[in-house]
């Protein structure tokens, strides 16, 4: 195995008992624990390396990717966390260039947010008037019971130790105080992943998770059991829509395949959406 790469224990057994799911291109695997059926990858490249290729995740050259079509799904998500809490200290981690800040700009919200990009972080506080930390959550180093609502959306996944991140998120967050946690789609990735719907997407029956950004897959068992045994409770789960970077009729059917999901979600409880926002509190 390269150098660059490292085998890792599953994030919630803590154990390596895990069977190849899918190999791709390179080093990297996908596997699934034994123990309690975590798809993670692993080998995985090594933190140092993932720390790196995160500094540059945004770019001058890619910024559309997160000023532009988030922001629908931004705004939605926005709207579910003010249902449970109106107003106070947001933590945005993630934030990127703070496009989730737009949608939290009453007088009742002091936002703060944190993200390994200094192009990123310097827009949200020129933009947005956040308080912003450059670097890490675990090396922001916030007081204990600062936040209100804590934020990480579609950005879990890239971390290399997500049971730590959430039980940090514990720490920061309020007795009273609200996770909105957004993850892909489990069944939706991996239709992505192989099959018919793979083909018809990328012309090819498998792309065998070529993202080796992307660490974790996690199902609604295994996020589940992650939360609980970080110390939530999920008091409500929202399907939302796959990412759109397409235009035209690729545009239409991302709109069609979401009211799908969302219908089939709200008539039996199963999830085929692009992606899926958690909100949770503290376990009592
Ligand atoms: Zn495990």
């Amino acid at each position: 195995m390269s150098e660059r790469f490292e085998n890792v224990p599953c994030t919630i057994c803590g154990q390596q008992n895990a069977e190849v799911f899918m190999t791709g291109s390179g080093p990297a695997r996908v596997v699934r624990c034994r123990n309690d059926g975590l798809l993670y990858m692993s080998p995985r490249l090594k933190p140092a390396i993932i720390r790196e290729q995160h500094k540059t995740f945004v770019r001058a050259d890619n910024l559309e990717m997160f000023t532009g079509f988030r922001r629908a799904m931004l705004r939605r998500e926005a709207r579910a966390i003010q249902r449970l809490k109106p107003g106070g200290r947001l933590l945005d981690i993630g934030c990127a260039t703070g496009t989730l800040f737009g949608f939290f700009q009453g007088s009742g919200w002091r936002l703060h947010g944190v993200d390994t990009s200094q192009t990123g972080v310097e827009l949200a506080a020129q933009q947005y008037g956040a308080e912003v930390f450059c670097g890490t959550l675990q090396e922001a180093r916030y007081p204990s019971r600062s936040f209100d609502v804590v934020s990480i959306l579609d950005t879990l996944y890239y971390n290399p130790q997500p049971e730590r991140e959430l039980l940090e998120i514990r720490r920061v967050l309020k007795d009273d105080g609200l996770l909105a946690l957004e993850i892909p789609g489990y069944n939706y990735r991996l239709m992505r992943e192989r099959g018919p719907l793979c083909w018809l997407l990328n012309g090819a029956w498998v792309r065998g998770f070529a993202n080796c950004s992307h660490l974790y897959f996690f199902s609604p068992r295994t996020i589940r059991r992650l939360l609980a045994n970080a110390g939530f409770r999920i008091v409500r789960v929202v399907p939302e829509q796959a990412s759109i970077s397409v235009a035209g009729f690729g545009l239409l059917l991302n709109h069609l395949h979401f009211a799908a999901a969302r219908l089939l979600f709200h008539l039996i409880g199963v999830s085929i959406a692009g992606k899926e926002l958690y909100l949770a509190v503290k376990a009592a």
